[in-house]
Protein backbone atom coordinates (compact mmCIF):
# COMPACT_ATOMS: atom_id res chain seq x y z
CA UNK A 1 0.00 0.00 0.00
CA UNK A 2 0.94 3.24 -1.34
CA UNK A 3 1.76 5.71 2.12
CA UNK A 4 0.40 9.06 2.36
CA UNK A 5 3.45 10.24 4.34
CA UNK A 6 5.89 12.38 2.02
CA UNK A 7 9.39 11.80 1.92
CA UNK A 8 10.21 15.25 3.93
CA UNK A 9 13.76 15.15 3.26
CA UNK A 10 16.18 14.00 0.48
CA UNK A 11 19.71 12.94 0.80
CA UNK A 12 22.65 14.02 -1.02
CA UNK A 13 26.22 12.83 -0.17
CA UNK A 14 25.37 11.37 3.24
CA UNK A 15 23.23 14.69 4.09
CA UNK A 16 19.80 15.31 4.22
CA UNK A 17 17.85 18.21 2.77
CA UNK A 18 14.32 19.87 2.82
CA UNK A 19 13.17 20.51 -0.25
CA UNK A 20 13.68 23.98 -0.42
CA UNK A 21 17.03 23.80 0.12
CA UNK A 22 18.42 22.45 -3.12
CA UNK A 23 16.83 23.24 -6.90
CA UNK A 24 13.31 22.44 -7.40
CA UNK A 25 12.56 19.37 -9.42
CA UNK A 26 14.76 16.83 -11.04
CA UNK A 27 17.37 19.53 -10.21
CA UNK A 28 17.49 18.97 -6.41
CA UNK A 29 19.99 15.91 -7.51
CA UNK A 30 18.84 13.96 -4.14
CA UNK A 31 17.90 10.37 -3.85
CA UNK A 32 15.56 8.65 -1.58
CA UNK A 33 16.82 7.89 1.93
CA UNK A 34 15.43 4.54 1.88
CA UNK A 35 15.26 3.11 -1.83
CA UNK A 36 18.44 5.50 -2.85
CA UNK A 37 16.71 5.87 -6.65
CA UNK A 38 16.46 9.32 -7.55
CA UNK A 39 13.89 12.20 -6.23
CA UNK A 40 12.60 15.46 -7.56
CA UNK A 41 11.99 18.61 -5.09
CA UNK A 42 8.17 19.59 -5.03
CA UNK A 43 8.75 23.28 -3.53
CA UNK A 44 5.68 24.74 -5.14
CA UNK A 45 3.16 21.69 -3.56
CA UNK A 46 0.96 22.92 -0.90
CA UNK A 47 3.44 20.81 1.35
CA UNK A 48 6.56 21.27 -0.25
CA UNK A 49 8.03 17.54 -0.17
CA UNK A 50 10.00 15.07 -2.79
CA UNK A 51 8.76 12.34 -5.07
CA UNK A 52 9.88 9.89 -6.64
CA UNK A 53 10.95 10.46 -10.23
CA UNK A 54 9.53 7.48 -11.86
CA UNK A 55 6.62 5.91 -10.00
CA UNK A 56 7.85 3.10 -7.97
CA UNK A 57 7.02 0.66 -5.04
CA UNK A 58 8.54 2.38 -2.51
CA UNK A 59 6.80 2.87 0.85
CA UNK A 60 9.46 3.31 3.62
CA UNK A 61 10.48 6.91 2.24
CA UNK A 62 9.15 8.93 5.37
CA UNK A 63 10.41 6.75 7.58
CA UNK A 64 13.78 6.34 6.89
CA UNK A 65 14.13 10.22 6.35
CA UNK A 66 12.49 11.13 9.50
CA UNK A 67 14.78 8.08 11.28
CA UNK A 68 18.11 9.15 9.48
CA UNK A 69 17.18 12.82 10.07
CA UNK A 70 16.90 12.35 13.97
CA UNK A 71 19.90 10.73 13.79
CA UNK A 72 21.45 13.59 11.66
CA UNK A 73 20.47 16.29 14.34
CA UNK A 74 22.12 14.63 17.08
CA UNK A 75 25.38 14.04 15.70
CA UNK A 76 24.91 17.47 14.41
CA UNK A 77 24.47 19.28 17.97
CA UNK A 78 26.34 16.49 20.80
CA UNK A 79 23.73 16.89 22.57
CA UNK A 80 20.75 14.54 23.77
CA UNK A 81 17.49 15.15 25.72
CA UNK A 82 17.24 11.88 28.68
CA UNK A 83 14.14 11.84 29.75
CA UNK A 84 12.86 11.71 33.55
CA UNK A 85 13.90 8.67 35.38
CA UNK A 86 10.38 7.32 36.37
CA UNK A 87 9.90 3.90 38.20
CA UNK A 88 6.36 2.45 37.65
CA UNK A 89 5.91 -0.44 40.24
CA UNK A 90 5.94 -3.63 38.00
CA UNK A 91 3.29 -5.73 39.80
CA UNK A 92 -0.02 -5.18 38.45
CA UNK A 93 -2.09 -4.63 41.64
CA UNK A 94 0.35 -1.70 42.03
CA UNK A 95 -0.41 2.21 41.44
CA UNK A 96 3.56 2.55 42.62
CA UNK A 97 4.59 5.40 40.56
CA UNK A 98 7.66 7.55 41.45
CA UNK A 99 10.20 10.49 39.64
CA UNK A 100 13.30 9.49 40.60
CA UNK A 101 15.31 11.91 38.17
CA UNK A 102 13.66 14.84 36.13
CA UNK A 103 14.61 15.19 32.38
CA UNK A 104 17.78 16.87 31.58
CA UNK A 105 19.80 17.82 27.78
CA UNK A 106 23.25 16.17 28.42
CA UNK A 107 26.35 17.55 26.18
CA UNK A 108 28.02 14.64 24.46
CA UNK A 109 31.63 13.30 23.93
CA UNK A 110 31.14 11.16 20.92
CA UNK A 111 28.44 9.73 18.51
CA UNK A 112 28.26 6.43 16.64
CA UNK A 113 25.84 5.86 14.36
CA UNK A 114 24.74 2.48 13.41
CA UNK A 115 27.07 0.89 15.07
CA UNK A 116 26.85 -3.15 15.76
CA UNK A 117 27.01 -4.11 19.40
CA UNK A 118 27.73 -7.30 19.67
CA UNK A 119 24.40 -9.06 17.98
CA UNK A 120 22.00 -6.21 17.31
CA UNK A 121 22.75 -2.26 15.96
CA UNK A 122 21.49 0.50 17.83
CA UNK A 123 19.92 3.57 15.85
CA UNK A 124 22.55 5.67 17.86
CA UNK A 125 25.66 4.92 20.29
CA UNK A 126 26.74 8.33 22.31
CA UNK A 127 28.95 8.79 25.20
CA UNK A 128 28.50 11.33 28.08
CA UNK A 129 30.41 12.22 30.57
CA UNK A 130 31.96 8.90 30.28
CA UNK A 131 28.84 7.23 30.15
CA UNK A 132 27.44 5.05 27.29
CA UNK A 133 24.00 5.35 25.68
CA UNK A 134 22.14 3.79 23.67
CA UNK A 135 19.10 5.98 21.49
CA UNK A 136 16.65 4.00 20.09
CA UNK A 137 14.41 6.58 17.29
CA UNK A 138 10.90 5.28 16.62
CA UNK A 139 9.38 6.33 13.97
CA UNK A 140 6.80 3.31 12.88
CA UNK A 141 9.30 0.19 13.98
CA UNK A 142 9.44 0.27 18.28
CA UNK A 143 11.73 -1.55 20.50
CA UNK A 144 10.80 -5.40 20.58
CA UNK A 145 10.63 -8.12 22.57
CA UNK A 146 13.72 -9.70 21.14
CA UNK A 147 15.51 -5.99 20.92
CA UNK A 148 14.74 -5.72 24.36
CA UNK A 149 16.07 -8.63 25.94
CA UNK A 150 19.34 -7.99 24.13
CA UNK A 151 19.17 -4.60 25.82
CA UNK A 152 18.55 -5.83 28.88
CA UNK A 153 21.70 -8.31 29.01
CA UNK A 154 24.03 -6.01 27.75
CA UNK A 155 22.76 -3.64 30.50
CA UNK A 156 23.33 -0.20 28.72
CA UNK A 157 21.23 2.60 29.17
CA UNK A 158 19.01 3.00 26.34
CA UNK A 159 16.67 5.59 25.76
CA UNK A 160 13.61 5.28 23.22
CA UNK A 161 12.42 8.77 21.18
CA UNK A 162 9.29 8.54 19.74
CA UNK A 163 8.20 10.54 16.60
CA UNK A 164 5.56 8.48 15.59
CA UNK A 165 3.05 11.44 16.01
CA UNK A 166 5.14 12.97 12.85
CA UNK A 167 2.92 13.88 9.99
CA UNK A 168 3.40 15.48 6.75
CA UNK A 169 5.14 18.96 6.34
CA UNK A 170 8.08 19.82 8.84
CA UNK A 171 11.46 21.16 8.58
CA UNK A 172 14.61 19.93 10.09
CA UNK A 173 14.56 22.65 12.39
CA UNK A 174 10.80 21.94 13.62
CA UNK A 175 12.34 18.35 14.11
CA UNK A 176 15.28 19.21 16.20
CA UNK A 177 12.82 21.57 18.43
CA UNK A 178 10.58 18.51 18.25
CA UNK A 179 13.49 16.53 19.88
CA UNK A 180 14.97 18.82 22.05
CA UNK A 181 12.58 21.55 23.10
CA UNK A 182 8.76 21.03 22.60
CA UNK A 183 7.20 20.15 26.03
CA UNK A 184 5.26 16.93 24.52
CA UNK A 185 8.71 15.35 23.55
CA UNK A 186 8.11 11.50 24.31
CA UNK A 187 10.88 9.29 24.64
CA UNK A 188 11.20 6.77 27.91
CA UNK A 189 13.96 4.49 29.66
CA UNK A 190 14.00 1.28 28.11
CA UNK A 191 17.26 0.33 30.23
CA UNK A 192 18.34 2.12 33.24
CA UNK A 193 20.16 0.23 35.68
CA UNK A 194 18.14 1.73 38.76
CA UNK A 195 14.74 1.15 37.41
CA UNK A 196 16.54 -2.13 36.88
CA UNK A 197 17.23 -2.99 40.25
CA UNK A 198 13.93 -1.25 41.47
CA UNK A 199 12.12 -3.87 39.37
CA UNK A 200 14.31 -7.20 40.14
CA UNK A 201 13.49 -6.26 44.10
CA UNK A 202 10.42 -6.09 43.68
CA UNK A 203 9.67 -9.31 41.73
CA UNK A 204 12.45 -11.38 43.44
CA UNK A 205 9.90 -10.20 46.90
CA UNK A 206 6.94 -10.97 44.98
CA UNK A 207 8.10 -14.16 43.80
CA UNK A 208 9.04 -15.32 48.03
CA UNK A 209 5.85 -13.79 48.90
CA UNK A 210 3.63 -16.45 46.13
CA UNK A 211 6.21 -19.18 47.52
CA UNK A 212 5.43 -18.97 50.83
CA UNK A 213 1.92 -18.39 50.33
CA UNK A 214 1.78 -21.71 48.45
CA UNK A 215 3.81 -23.35 51.03
CA UNK A 216 1.20 -22.20 53.31
CA UNK A 217 -1.88 -23.73 51.36
CA UNK A 218 -0.35 -26.68 50.93
CA UNK A 219 0.21 -27.34 54.57
CA UNK A 220 -3.28 -26.54 54.81
CA UNK A 221 -4.18 -28.83 52.66
CA UNK A 222 -2.51 -31.52 54.26
CA UNK A 223 -4.50 -30.91 57.40
CA UNK A 224 -7.58 -30.82 55.51
CA UNK A 225 -7.19 -34.34 54.52
CA UNK A 226 -6.24 -35.27 58.00
CA UNK A 227 -9.35 -34.30 58.40
CA UNK A 228 -11.23 -35.67 55.64
CA UNK A 229 -10.07 -38.77 56.77
CA UNK A 230 -11.63 -39.06 59.75
CA UNK A 231 -15.29 -40.56 60.21
CA UNK A 232 -18.18 -37.84 60.37
CA UNK A 233 -18.60 -38.05 64.49
CA UNK A 234 -15.07 -37.22 65.11
CA UNK A 235 -15.06 -34.52 62.26
CA UNK A 236 -18.24 -33.06 64.37
CA UNK A 237 -16.55 -33.53 67.99
CA UNK A 238 -13.54 -31.38 66.31
CA UNK A 239 -15.93 -28.48 64.98
CA UNK A 240 -17.27 -28.16 68.14
CA UNK A 241 -13.93 -28.29 70.33
CA UNK A 242 -12.92 -25.39 67.74
CA UNK A 243 -15.92 -23.49 68.90
CA UNK A 244 -16.64 -24.54 72.68
CA UNK A 245 -19.59 -25.88 71.61
CA UNK A 246 -21.79 -28.94 73.25
CA UNK A 247 -23.30 -31.62 71.05
CA UNK A 248 -26.69 -30.52 72.36
CA UNK A 249 -25.37 -26.47 71.64
CA UNK A 250 -25.14 -27.57 68.29
CA UNK A 251 -28.18 -28.81 67.85
CA UNK A 252 -29.97 -25.48 68.37
CA UNK A 253 -27.85 -23.76 66.02
CA UNK A 254 -28.02 -26.47 62.99
CA UNK A 255 -30.81 -26.24 60.31
CA UNK A 256 -32.55 -29.20 58.09
CA UNK A 257 -31.53 -28.16 54.94
CA UNK A 258 -32.57 -31.18 53.28
CA UNK A 259 -29.18 -30.89 50.99
CA UNK A 260 -26.45 -32.09 51.58
CA UNK A 261 -23.17 -30.12 50.74
CA UNK A 262 -21.62 -32.74 48.79
CA UNK A 263 -21.82 -36.15 50.77
CA UNK A 264 -20.94 -34.21 54.08
CA UNK A 265 -23.83 -34.34 56.45
CA UNK A 266 -25.44 -31.39 57.65
CA UNK A 267 -24.65 -31.15 61.19
CA UNK A 268 -20.67 -31.63 60.07
CA UNK A 269 -20.64 -29.21 57.76
CA UNK A 270 -22.93 -26.27 59.53
CA UNK A 271 -20.52 -26.59 62.34
CA UNK A 272 -17.84 -26.03 59.89
CA UNK A 273 -19.49 -23.02 58.97
CA UNK A 274 -19.35 -21.98 62.84
CA UNK A 275 -15.75 -23.00 62.55
CA UNK A 276 -15.23 -20.59 59.49
CA UNK A 277 -16.96 -17.57 61.23
CA UNK A 278 -14.94 -18.18 64.35
CA UNK A 279 -11.59 -18.50 62.18
CA UNK A 280 -12.29 -14.72 60.20
CA UNK A 281 -13.15 -12.83 63.59
CA UNK A 282 -9.70 -14.58 65.34
CA UNK A 283 -7.68 -13.88 62.06
CA UNK A 284 -9.22 -9.87 62.21
CA UNK A 285 -8.97 -9.91 66.03
CA UNK A 286 -12.89 -9.13 66.03
CA UNK A 287 -14.59 -8.21 68.76
CA UNK A 288 -18.38 -6.14 70.06
CA UNK A 289 -18.56 -3.38 68.54
CA UNK A 290 -16.16 -3.62 65.39
CA UNK A 291 -16.77 -4.97 62.05
CA UNK A 292 -16.35 -7.95 61.05
CA UNK A 293 -17.96 -8.98 57.25
CA UNK A 294 -17.97 -13.15 56.54
CA UNK A 295 -18.17 -13.50 52.47
CA UNK A 296 -20.47 -16.51 51.23
CA UNK A 297 -18.70 -17.16 48.48
CA UNK A 298 -15.15 -17.34 50.66
CA UNK A 299 -16.80 -19.68 52.99
CA UNK A 300 -18.03 -21.70 50.33
CA UNK A 301 -14.58 -21.98 48.68
CA UNK A 302 -13.32 -22.73 52.13
CA UNK A 303 -15.40 -25.77 52.36
CA UNK A 304 -14.78 -26.75 49.68
CA UNK A 305 -11.24 -27.22 50.51
CA UNK A 306 -11.91 -28.87 54.04
CA UNK A 307 -14.39 -31.16 52.45
CA UNK A 308 -12.73 -31.42 49.01
CA UNK A 309 -16.54 -30.90 47.21
CA UNK A 310 -16.61 -30.89 43.53
CA UNK A 311 -17.78 -29.45 40.88
CA UNK A 312 -16.40 -26.30 41.60
CA UNK A 313 -19.36 -23.65 42.48
CA UNK A 314 -21.90 -25.54 42.03
CA UNK A 315 -25.15 -23.68 42.27
CA UNK A 316 -27.97 -25.70 44.35
CA UNK A 317 -25.12 -26.21 46.77
CA UNK A 318 -24.42 -22.44 46.79
CA UNK A 319 -28.26 -22.27 47.75
CA UNK A 320 -27.65 -24.57 50.30
CA UNK A 321 -25.14 -22.89 52.26
CA UNK A 322 -27.31 -19.61 51.69
CA UNK A 323 -30.26 -21.13 53.99
CA UNK A 324 -27.92 -21.86 56.49
CA UNK A 325 -26.52 -18.02 56.56
CA UNK A 326 -30.00 -17.08 56.53
CA UNK A 327 -30.54 -19.23 59.12
CA UNK A 328 -27.73 -17.65 61.28
CA UNK A 329 -29.26 -14.10 60.69
CA UNK A 330 -32.55 -15.08 62.02
CA UNK A 331 -30.39 -16.68 65.11
CA UNK A 332 -28.81 -12.57 65.11
CA UNK A 333 -25.36 -14.22 64.88
CA UNK A 334 -24.89 -12.67 61.08
CA UNK A 335 -26.84 -9.31 59.66
CA UNK A 336 -27.06 -9.75 55.57
CA UNK A 337 -24.83 -6.71 54.73
CA UNK A 338 -24.49 -6.57 50.94
CA UNK A 339 -25.22 -9.30 48.39
CA UNK A 340 -22.77 -11.93 49.94
CA UNK A 341 -21.07 -10.15 53.12
CA UNK A 342 -22.90 -10.74 56.10
CA UNK A 343 -21.97 -8.95 59.39
CA UNK A 344 -20.59 -10.26 62.43
CA UNK A 345 -22.95 -9.75 65.61
CA UNK A 346 -22.05 -12.23 68.16
CA UNK A 347 -18.72 -13.73 69.07
CA UNK A 348 -18.78 -17.73 69.60
CA UNK A 349 -19.28 -17.47 73.12
CA UNK A 350 -22.47 -15.95 72.97
CA UNK A 351 -23.48 -18.20 69.98
CA UNK A 352 -24.70 -21.14 72.72
CA UNK A 353 -26.70 -18.93 74.75
ZN1 LIG B 1 12.28 5.44 -2.00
Amino acid sequence: MKSTLLVPFGLKDETLYEPTQVENGKACDCVCPACKKPLVAKQNAKTPHFAHSQDDNCTRGFETAVHLAVKQIIAEKMEVRLPAVVWKNPLPRSKEISKLYVEEIVKLESVFLEQVVDDFIPDIIVVSNGTTYLVEVAVTHFIDEIKQNKINNKKIQTIEIDVSGLKNGFTLVELEKAIYINKDYKAEWKYHPILAKLDFDVLQAEEKRIAELEEEERKEDEKFKKYRDRPPEEKLQLNLKYIGLTNQQMNSLKRRVFNNLGDVKEVVWQSAVLVYIAKISEAEGWEDGLSCYINLFDCFDWLQRVFDINPYHNDSEISTLMLYFKHLVQLKILKQDDGSEYELLMNKEQWAK
